[in-house]
């Protein structure tokens, strides 16, 4: 079992969650239920990445098999950008709930700071990046004139509800966590964001904790998560996993460079979300907290590893360029 982080709602956020972005369907019911036996408790998904029902019924068979309790367990998913509109947020809400087979989520995450063109269910679920096939032949982004906070108030009905007990944002820079923290009337409750020591946004890390907001890290192991997805950047990136300074770090605690990297990031007050499908790197990761700390030094020259790359960056891969961190 992991460490918990309180939020600035008073609700208790596990230390380490499993991230579920890209789990096969075939395989997802099994692994989230494989994953409650071993202790996770968080689980990490979104509209986007298309296994929600899978998600759900792991969780639901963990729960009907009296290996948990629902309230034992901190269940995460994210607005996608085409239902940004306050029309479509609890719309979309209440379709993740539905296809998880769940009353209530634990966080419900803006996605990215950015609005597309509503794409009804019936048409494409989910809609991804492009909001029909012409765009997608064509390249092209079909935006919508939806400001966030109007996404956000919308998603604070939904806490009103009890349809999700927090909200928070992914993917927002600096100036946006600013603009919705001047203008909103319940805080975010957390900001996940692309972390890892190549990307460590010390700024904006410091800015937010300053400001109660939890900062969760994705992609934790730097270009590891996009080499399976052919990204040309994360294959001329240099692995990580087998980075001189890590490595030695490694060796100092007689601990694998991925044990190394995640307790970076916690040891920053910063929490995790690995995703992965092997029983021992489950409970490795799980267990990262009470097995390993780091020096000040070790740390420091952890941080110092940054470059500014960012792996998930939509310009980099859509036809239609489309700025959103630059
Ligand atoms: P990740 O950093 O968790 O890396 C996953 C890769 O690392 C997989 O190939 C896995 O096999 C490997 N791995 C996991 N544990 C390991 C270990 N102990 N040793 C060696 N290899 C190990 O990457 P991710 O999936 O990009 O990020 C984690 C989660 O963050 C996602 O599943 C998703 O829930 C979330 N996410 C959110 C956004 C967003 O826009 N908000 C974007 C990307 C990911």
């Amino acid at each position: 079992m992991s460490e918990y982080v309180t939020l600035n709602n008073g609700l208790k956020m596990p230390l380490v969650g499993l991230g579920c972005w890209k789990i096969p369907n075939d395989v997802c019911a099994q692994q989230v239920y494989d994953a409650i036996k071993i202790g996770y408790r968080l689980f990490d998904g979104a509209e986007d990445y298309g296994n929600e029902k899978e998600v759900g019924e792991g969780i639901r068979k963990a729960i009907a098999d009296g290996v948990v309790k629902r309230e034992d367990l901190f269940v995460v998913s994210k607005l996608w950008n085409s239902y940004h509109h306050p029309d479509h947020v609890k719309l979309a809400l209440k379709r993740t709930l539905s296809d998880m087979g769940l009353e209530y989520l634990d966080l419900y995450y803006m996605h990215f700071p950015i609005a597309f063109k509503f794409v009804p269910f019936e048409e494409k679920y989910p809609p991804g990046f492009y909001t029909g096939a012409e765009d997608e032949k064509n390249g092209h982004i079909s935006e919508a004139d939806v400001p966030l906070i109007d996404t956000w108030r919308a998603m604070e009905s939904c806490v009103d509800e009890g349809l999700t007990k927090s909200i928070g944002i992914s993917n927002f820079n600096g100036g946006l966590v600013q603009d919705l923290l001047r203008q909103c009337r319940i805080k975010p409750a957390a900001l996940q964001i692309e972390h890892h020591p190549y990307l460590t946004q010390e700024n904006l890390v410091e800015y937010c904790q300053g400001k109660g907001i939890q900062i969760v890290a994705y992609s934790s192991f730097g270009p590891q998560s996009y080499l399976e997805m052919g990204s040309d950047l994360a294959k001329n990136t240099p692995n990580l996993f087998h980075h001189d300074t890590i490595n030695q770090i490694a060796n100092n605690h007689r601990v694998s460079p991925s044990e190394v990297l995640l307790r970076w990031a916690t040891q920053r007050g910063v929490a995790i979300i690995p995703k992965s499908s092997k029983k021992e790197r489950l409970e490795t990761n799980l267990k990262i907290d009470s097995k390993l700390t780091l020096t000040h030094k070790e740390l420091e020259a952890i941080s110092k590893l940054n470059k500014n790359i960012r792996m998930n960056d939509p310009w980099d891969w859509l036809d239609g360029k489309f700025p959103i961190f630059a």
